[in-house]
């Protein structure tokens, strides 16, 4: 009986390698690079719905502080938000997996509704505080990017974030000049020093998206 069940399973384990085998053998030559950017890990599925609520953080206070203020970077970079959306969900459909986009301001992830609340609350103060709130979104977003790039496998998702990442540095880069027209300047509070300096410094980049 027990020689049987093991039969049993090793036709099984037999047809399921001529299975996988069958759907390889489409001319291409699948590595297992390939094969495992074929399937997405928890952990990336996690990071990239974390990461549209992010995206989303950013465009939601971007249309809020738009309507508030005569600021272009709020109504230039709100735009492009939603490009960053859109390239998050066009990888979350790619891996069928499945999200939900709230309405304007509301957020399933509860530290990100804490985020959004404050920053309009910030922002409705003045144009400086505006701008700040601005430049922390963008440094919070350039961290939480790197992070999860320091810790995916893969490819699609790592080509996602780092062109979301280009954008966010740009996006620093021209929240932190506008705050220089107001004499201000901007303190990092996720970002190292020596970090926010060399993206201070750099001139602004050409991101792939
Ligand atoms: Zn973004
Ligand atoms: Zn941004």
């Amino acid at each position: 009986m027990k020689t049987f069940k093991n039969t049993r399973i090793l036709i099984t384990i037999f047809g399921l390698f001529t299975l996988v085998t069958a759907c390889n053998n489409d001319g291409s030559d699948e590595s297992i690079d390939d094969l495992e950017n074929a399937v997405i890990g928890n952990e990336d599925k996690e990071a990239l719905l974390f990461m549209l609520e992010e995206e989303k953080l950013a465009r939601d206070t971007y249309r809020f502080l738009d309507d508030l203020w005569a600021i272009n970077q709020f109504s230039n970079i709100k735009e492009s938000e939603q490009s960053h959306m859109n390239a998050v969900i066009a990888l979350l459909d790619q891996f069928a997996i499945g999200h939900t986009i709230l309405p304007d301001g509301d957020f399933a992830n509860g530290e990100i509704q804490e985020l959004y609340d404050q920053f309009i609350i910030d922002g409705s103060i003045d144009e400086k505080m505006a701008l700040r709130v601005g430049a922390t979104i963008e440094d919070l977003d350039i961290v939480d990017l790197e992070d999860y790039l320091n810790s995916t496998m893969n490819d699609a998702t790592t080509t996602v974030f780092e062109s979301l990442q280009c954008g966010s540095r740009n996006h620093l880069k021209s929240f932190v000049s506008a705050l220089e027209l107001y004499e201000t300047t901007y303190e990092p509070q996720y970002l190292s020093e020596a970090d926010y300096e060399l993206i201070i410094s750099s001139s602004k980049e050409h991101c792939g998206r």
